[in-house]
């Protein structure tokens, strides 16, 4: 850094001793730096290959209205998106609202009456927990008649394989497995890993389905879930694939057996995937997905930074600052909700929209816990931008994300780190 930005750091109201220490702990970073830059070069032209094969052009990125019968770039898109994670079919739609709707999509549409639902890896995502019905609500899977079951990582983080094996029953229809983290302390999975699971099930039971809940993840190694065996693969697109741009939306990408089903679920039986007016989203869906990789290399390089940076305050963070990064999330342990409201005050105080606003914890609907969210994005909610939340829980801890720019990652680092030193909770 040179010393006209440790200047204009200070105008940002960054003092020097912040910015310094920083500098410090980058030193360090060069060559993981570099690692994440060459996959991003290899998924970029992944992305690219896609395009090109399909032959994207002018036309598909325009949108429809009404019924949306032949609306190419949608359907262009589709396909761009199967390429990508090596699939039959892809369902990527405005229509799927968020991350939480394409998961129970998916789900939905793939289990019946009788069947159950396992996830070998423990609790899943807050919000799906209504979806499945561990917390009661209308509309569950479980008030549709579809059972649940679970099994617990071991206290080492390791897939129970015993315990597995023993959950899998007749009833067994659909596994379905978490990625990231999520809200807790667990480690994300590598899609190595995540492979080695999919292959056990499927050796217990074969025809089983898979769903990998992909959220955070994409673009941060080479291959995905779907390079592993998994049947359906599944995101937000305000998060990692729709690369800042995309303004709604979430995709399914998988077996054409299970796309149909869920395309039929999305819409109506019989009528599936030939209707859903795009509107005005194909442009910002297309050139988001183009620049995602990017955009998740940049959150990576944030992700490692913050790792390292509060490691040396002595916080506990998960992934710790050296390990491999299966998702772009940074949890760490502050150990106190001021701590928590301080890093957030941090994060929302460098973002480029709504700087001015102090976040508080509040409740928030499909989660059990008061939550802080710190995020002044482009796109409301959007977590591929710089932003910070957690659940007001022992042991108080933010999980961090995004940035669609390095530059701007390690600003609100930086700045998180600025509000917990002002507030005395920390010392330099
Ligand atoms: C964000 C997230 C979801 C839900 O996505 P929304 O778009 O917030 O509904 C599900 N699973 C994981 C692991 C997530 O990170």
């Amino acid at each position: 850094m040179n010393g006209k930005s440790f200047e204009m750091y200070a105008q940002l109201g960054i003092s020097r001793k912040v910015t310094a220490l920083g500098e410090e702990v980058l030193k360090d970073l060069k060559e993981r730096f570099c690692e994440i830059d060459e996959t991003a070069e290899y998924n970029q032209a992944k992305v690219l290959l896609a395009m090109q094969k399909n032959r994207v052009d002018a036309a598909c990125l325009t949108g429809t209205t009404g019924y949306g019968h032949d609306d190419r770039g949608r359907d262009t898109l589709e396909q761009v998106y199967a390429d990508v994670f090596h699939t039959e079919a892809a369902l990527v739609r405005p229509a799927l609202t968020c991350g939480t709707h394409a998961l129970a999509t998916a789900l939905s549409a793939n289990l019946l009456p009788g069947d159950e639902l396992l996830s070998p890896v423990g609790k899943p995502y807050d919000t799906l927990e209504e979806v499945i019905g561990i917390r009661e609500s209308p509309c569950s899977l479980k008030e549709l008649g579809v059972s649940y079951r679970q099994v617990d990582l071991k206290a080492d983080g390791a897939f129970d394989y015993e315990g597995i094996k023993n959950a899998i029953n007749d009833k067994t229809k659909l596994v379905t497995i978490q990625r990231s983290k999520g809200y807790q302390m667990r480690p994300t999975f590598s899609v190595a890993q995540i492979g080695e699971l999919i292959a056990f099930v499927k050796s217990v039971k074969p025809g089983l389905n898979v769903m990998v809940d992909n959220c955070y993840g994409e673009f941060t190694e080479e291959t995905e879930p779907s390079d592993v065996g998994a049947d359906m693969t599944v995101g937000s697109l305000i998060k990692n694939p729709g690369g800042g741009l995309a303004p709604i939306g979430g995709y399914i990408a998988g077996t054409k057996k299970c796309i149909d089903r869920c395309h039929y679920r999305l819409t109506a039986p019989g009528v599936g995937q030939d209707v859903g007016a795009s509107m005005d989203v194909n442009r910002s869906l297309y050139q988001g997905f183009f620049l995602s990789p990017t955009v998740a290399a940049s959150a990576l390089k944030g992700a490692i930074f913050a790792a390292n940076l509060y490691e040396r305050l002595g916080f506990f963070c998960v992934p710790n600052g050296r390990e491999p990064r299966h998702d772009i999330i940074q949890s760490i342990a502050l150990g106190s909700k001021e701590a928590m409201e301080a890093f957030c005050a941090g994060i929302q105080a460098a973002a480029p929209v709504d700087s001015y606003v102090t976040p508080v914890p509040c409740p928030i609907p499909g989660y059990g816990d008061e939550v802080i969210m710190a995020a002044g994005a482009f796109i409301q909610g959007s977590s591929i931008e710089l932003s910070a939340d957690g659940p007001i829980r022992p042991p108080y801890a933010v999980y961090f994300q995004g940035g669609l720019t390095w530059q701007h990652a390690k600003l609100g680092i930086l700045f998180s780190l600025q509000k917990l030193y002002e507030k005395g909770l920390i010392t330099l």
